[in-house]
């Protein structure tokens, strides 16, 4: 068994872009945006401008922070050990990310998971997720 713990701070800085500052000024006020295409209704991740899928114009919305574990993997062997996965948002998308304040004996896939804003080294937040209460 593996304890995967917070890693504040060890993250690296994510890099600024005029399509993540909105993104970035919300997520410091503990709100994960996401954006979703006013054409076609699909909601996508990461945030962008143009819909993936038909091109169309987009806008942000509020994201509950939810979603289930669609696949992950531990790695074990690194200091502290940390986690990747891929969790499917409860609005649709599957965004790449991280799990984080778990055992890697209890995960699962299709677990439910909430997302936390984890702390870069430089303090911007990055999403990141844990095991949902009661999950
Ligand atoms: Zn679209």
């Amino acid at each position: 068994m593996v304890s995967i713990d917070c890693r504040d701070g060890l993250w690296p800085d994510p890099p600024e872009s005029p399509e993540s500052t909105a993104f970035v000024a919300a997520a410091r006020e503990g709100r994960f945006l996401l954006r979703r295409c006013i054409a076609c209704g699909k909601a996508h991740w990461y945030p962008r401008a143009r819909c993936p899928f038909c091109f169309g114009e987009t806008a942000w919305e509020e994201a509950s922070g939810r979603g289930t574990v669609y696949s992950y993997t531990v790695l074990a062997r690194e200091a502290p050990p940390r986690s990747l996965a891929y969790v499917a948002l409860e609005e649709g998308p599957i965004m790449l990310t991280s799990l984080v304040s778990c055992n890697s004996s209890s995960l699962a896939v299709g677990q439910a998971v909430t997302l936390v804003f984890e702390r870069s080294q430089n303090g911007t937040p990055v999403p990141c997720f844990r095991p949902a209460a009661g999950g």
